[in-house]
């Protein structure tokens, strides 16, 4: 066996020779080994990690408990497929759904994001009938990958490559519940909501808003499903984000921290609208597997333990003063460990977002560049603050620089 050429062995970028298909481009480092808050490339250089890779690993690399319980479930049951129990799913989704907190519901368990709101538009079609099949969600959303997840998302210029789409989606100007009203016709039976747009530029919702839309399904008998995929568990200062401003959920979509790494994703339902799936409707052979629900257990022992909410309240309240005294960052938003530092054109000279995250990764900080002019941030909840303090010094440093 050679090493695999091209860009994944050498970092030279041999495109054609790739073992791996280009789809990602050129990966910038190959890491090969993290422990809390930071990481480690093939080279032995250090980085402080900023990104979690995109808001999964929210108690950190490596963390003591989450290696335990995958290395334990390892050597004792690893698969049974769902014709069969195990131990951990029980506990996994009553953990779950107390954290949503919005009464009685159930969970049914997938293994990653996209699948999770697929299993969401399902549910909600299979709820409501025929002739009632519409989702509405917003412009600048991001809801995933697979087709209908795609189509759900509200970015134009990400379907145009593979129409046509599947049918039933609607998008409405983000933040505006005048819009949303005029979308709701009587073939409308969903409305899909990030309460924080993650990939679309870290943009919260009013609370006033969330508070809007939960009236207008209430009045029309719309189930309103929030995407929590990437602010559960903890991200946002609350256990989700839906919780900031009050409002009930009748589906909830979660995903990426909720097994800190290991492919975890699924769907909390009020009650009466999980009894519409019958055996039969939706399946997946590896979802809510022992392997990785021994790590979301764990994730989720840990979260509750430290009190995930308030020490990330604390630890987001003093990222966003750090970043508030850099004088290249011109607003910072979000909230909790999920934030966007909005750049000076001073500062970036004529450098995109991406390329100042590039920067950073060469000073040995990882970010992510998420609009031409502004940063992605959401480190783990275990960081420390001198790291916090380490990290937001290299950003400065980059933007000094120009
Ligand atoms: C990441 C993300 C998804 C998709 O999750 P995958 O696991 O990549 O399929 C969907 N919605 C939101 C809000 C996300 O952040």
């Amino acid at each position: 066996m050679t090493a695999p050429a091209g860009h994944f062995g050498d970092h030279t970028s041999d495109e054609a020779n790739c073992p791996i298909m280009g789809n990602y481009g050129p990966p910038p480092r190959m890491l090969v080994e993290g422990s809390g808050a930071e990481l480690r490339d093939q080279q032995g250089r250090r980085y402080i990690d900023f990104l979690c890779g995109l808001a999964v690993t929210s108690l950190g690399h490596a963390h003591p408990a989450v290696t335990r319980a995958v290395a334990d479930q390892a050597a004792k049951l690893t698969h049974v497929s769902n014709l069969f129990a195990n131990e951990h799913q029980g506990p996994v989704a009553e953990t779950i759904s107390n954290l949503i907190g919005a009464g009685p519901g159930q969970v049914l368990f997938q293994n990653s994001g996209a699948e999770s709101i697929e299993a969401a538009i399902k549910l909600a079609r299979k709820f409501q009938g025929r002739g009632r099949h519409v989702v509405v969600s917003a412009f600048r959303s991001f809801h995933g990958r697979t087709l209908a997840a795609l189509a759900a998302t509200g970015q134009p210029e990400k379907h145009e490559p593979f129409q046509p789409l599947p049918e039933g989606f609607r998008h409405v100007v983000w933040n505006d519940p005048d819009e949303l009203e005029r979308a709701l016709g009587p073939e409308v039976g969903a409305v899909l909501l990030e309460p924080i747009q993650g990939e679309g530029g870290v943009n919260p919702a009013d609370d006033s808003y969330l508070v809007a839309v939960r009236r207008l399904c209430d009045e029309r008998g719309i189930l309103l499903m929030f995407d929590e995929i990437q602010t559960g568990f903890g991200r946002t200062g609350d256990w989700f984000a839906f919780q900031h401003a009050g409002v009930l959920p009748d589906i909830v979509a979660f995903a990426k921290a909720v097994a800190n790494g290991m492919p975890v994703g699924g769907i909390w339902a009020r009650t009466d609208v999980a009894a519409a799936f019958k055996p039969g409707d939706h399946g997946s052979t590896y979802a809510g597997q022992p392997l990785a629900l021994a790590a979301a257990r764990a994730t989720l022992d840990t979260m509750i333990e430290m009190d995930a909410p308030a020490v990330v309240g604390a630890k987001g309240a003093l990222l966003a003063s750090l970043l508030d005294t850099l004088p290249g960052v011109d607003s910072v938003r979000g909230r909790g460990l999920l934030m966007a530092a909005e750049m000076s054109p001073d500062a970036l000279h004529g450098r995109t977002g991406p390329e100042i995250a590039r920067a950073c990764l060469d000073r040995g900080l990882i970010v992510n560049g998420i609009t031409p002019t502004a940063l992605r941030l959401a480190p783990p909840y275990i960081i420390s603050d001198a790291q916090l303090q380490e990290g937001v010094s290299i950003i400065g440093s980059v933007l000094e620089d120009n």
